[in-house]
């Protein structure tokens, strides 16, 4: 157990990208033949969008102005997709290409053209009463596709100020940014990085990657411990900048509400997919009764770990090591093996997404890292991996499925302007697809140490993206009462916020240190995007009960369950997130779908549990 891994291993060299052979590279031809195809199709874009902005002016003429105006920006839609995606993906596969940057910029400037000439469109359709234009969609069945999208607008439009008021939000909009901006060059571009002298004699500079690398490596827990307090000190000292840069986020964000007309910051953010508060309320107080089995795996780590004191930076360093590779053209196989449950169909269409050139596998010199699922309406999703024969890397090929199948469906079956779906609904394909991947590899696994390890992967997961992702959320709906109240924010007052935060969720299974106060001046997304990683917790939730319908029912029961799922998938952005989500048999109102994670999270710390005692009574 005493192994050290060094924090940062030297990478193998890269294979270059001509050597690697073109089963594992994406196949752009499906999307144009060559770049004279893209320039023709970047030619009919431009010309398209110009004839768009000819229509100013004539929405109140009648049903056909109407119907003209949102056919013509389909057309541009779709169009828009595969002139951007061709080249956005070619640059991924080698980002030092200049020429492909530059076509990619070119893109960029044609839909900021396009933004501007199509600026009329709302203002226009909502100076016609709604009244009428529900009259020429009943008698016209073509514009009626539309009517969710036009009614929705009219929903959006109660929050919208005169031509004078947006005149001054949108002056206001130019400086709200800056709280951001400062937290960014504060805690990134002027930050001096300490180094740190490790048991082992090496010295690191202690960035943020290395931090982490640290936490998840290192098996001296006072490396990990010194690790912890030198990073921390990096925001400790600057403790009162970071509280009024984060106080001006809030500030903005009341401004915002108030002027706008709602009753609270979360009534404004939740608007937007028409999400009842509630919604986030519920979800705070559902985890926050449900927090045993979290404090049951840290007390669980602390045993098998050996360790006296167990600390926060003692949670993310592996329970066990194991050499296991999971090559890629294993997890060909096994990937629509642990689908089955969702179908032949499905099974047969994930099939065809692995095997069909939509997938750039390995990584190569230049390559963009990380991976993602790219929807390419009217081609098919791409997904660019940087596979690495890790568990890490099979599980990211799960999820990048599960968002590809998403796109398959919702693009086969909904007319384009209900195609996409919206980030609410996103991660649940996504997570799904990952819990199906792990029943299947628990089942799969050939020694008890194996599936430690992917307990602890799964585990890991639900800490990552539901319970921390509530607190954090939890975090910032106290931060912004401060000031709906008129209470003063200060550095102290929001420490004081997330030191109660962190007992709330962890009781006594972590000791609590000095240093972790300081711990909400870090996050980016606080800054970045206030109200928006709750987002992943409720797709969490609504993937947890989900899979416990389609895994859990038997017979008649279970084919319903597999049919409104599949329906969700299929359904795209054709309605609020919260309705597709109940048509589903998820209700985020109710504390069902919480519990279903509580539950699930409940078995897997149990089962890891079983795992480590039989390993141990051998
Ligand atoms: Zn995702």
């Amino acid at each position: 157990m005493e192994t050290f891994t060094p924090a940062e291993a030297p990478a193998a060299p890269l294979r270059d990208r001509d050597t690697i052979s073109d089963r594992f590279k994406w196949n752009l031809t499906h999307i144009f033949p060559d770049s004279d195809a893209w320039k023709r199709a970047y030619d009919e874009l431009d010309t398209k969008i110009s004839a768009y902005a000819a229509l100013q002016g004539t929405l109140a003429q009648g049903a056909d102005r109407l119907l003209a105006a949102y056919k013509i920006s389909d057309a541009i839609g779709q169009l828009s997709y595969k002139v951007w995606y061709y080249v956005a993906l070619k640059y991924d596969e080698d980002q030092r290409d200049n020429e492909m940057n530059a076509k990619r910029q070119q893109v960029q400037i044609l839909f900021a053209k396009f933004a501007q000439v199509s600026a009329w469109f709302s203002p226009e359709l909502l100076n016609i009463p709604l009244p009428t234009v529900q009259e020429w969609m009943a008698k016209n069945p073509e514009l009626a596709v539309y009517r969710f999208a036009i009614e929705d607008l009219y929903r959006q439009q109660e929050h919208v100020l005169d031509e004078k008021g947006e005149h001054l939000l949108s002056l206001a909009s130019r400086f709200s940014s800056a709280p951001y901006d400062a937290y960014a060059a504060l805690s990134t571009a002027d930050v001096k990085h300490p180094t740190l002298r490790l048991s082992n004699g090496t010295e690191v500079t202690l960035t943020y990657g290395q931090y982490r690398a640290i936490l998840a490596t290192n098996r001296h827990q006072r490396d990990r411990a010194a690790a912890f307090v030198e990073y921390h000190k990096l925001f400790e000292a600057s403790v009162n900048t970071y509280a009024s840069l984060y106080n001006g986020v809030l500030q903005r964000d009341w401004f915002h509400a108030q002027s706008r007309g709602y009753r609270t910051t979360l009534d404004a953010a939740l608007h937007g997919n028409n999400i009842p508060t509630a919604v986030v309320e519920n979800l705070i107080e559902t985890t926050k009764a449900g927090t045993e089995p979290l404090r049951r795996y840290h007390r669980l780590r602390k045993r098998v770990l050996g360790l006296d004191t167990y600390h926060a930076y003692d949670t993310t360093i592996p329970l066990v090591e194991i050499e296991e590779k999971y090559p890629y053209e294993d997890v060909l196989e096994w990937l629509p093996a642990s689908v089955a449950p969702l179908g032949p169909d499905y099974q047969r269409q994930l099939r065809e997404a692995l095997n069909s050139g939509w997938i750039d596998v390995y990584e190569n010199p230049g390559k963009r890292s990380g991976a993602y699922s790219a929807p390419v309406y009217g081609v098919h999703p791409y997904m660019l991996l940087n596979h690495n024969d890790t568990l890490d890397a099979v599980f990211t090929l799960a999820h990048e499925a599960g968002h590809s199948m998403h796109t398959l469906l919702s693009h086969a079956h909904q007319p384009f302007v209900y195609s996409d779906y919206t980030i609410f609904i996103a991660e649940v394909p996504s997570t799904l697809s990952e819990a199906l991947f792990l029943e299947y590899m628990l089942e799969q696994a050939k020694s008890e140490r194996e599936r430690i390890v992917l307990l602890q992967h799964a585990i890991d997961g639900i800490v990552g993206t539901f319970y921390t992702q509530v607190m954090f959320a939890d975090y910032e709906l106290q931060a912004h009462r401060l000031v709906e109240d008129g209470q003063p924010v200060t550095a102290e007052r929001l420490s004081e916020i997330y030191v109660n935060l962190f007992k709330t969720y962890h009781g006594d299974s972590i000791e609590h240190d000095g240093q972790s106060r300081v711990t909400w001046a870090r996050i980016p997304h606080f800054y970045s995007t206030p109200y928006y990683v709750y987002q992943y917790a409720t797709c969490f939730a609504s993937s947890a009960q989900l899979m416990k319908q389609l895994t859990g029912a038997s017979g008649p029961a279970k084919a319903a369950a597999i049919d409104r799922y599949l329906t969700l998938l299929k359904s795209g952005g054709s309605d609020h997130p919260m309705t597709l989500l109940q048509r589903a048999g998820v209700d985020l109102s109710r504390p069902e779908p919480v519990r279903a994670v509580v539950e699930q999270l409940d078995t897997l710390v149990t089962r890891l549990e079983h795992e480590i005692n039989s390993q141990v009574s051998r």
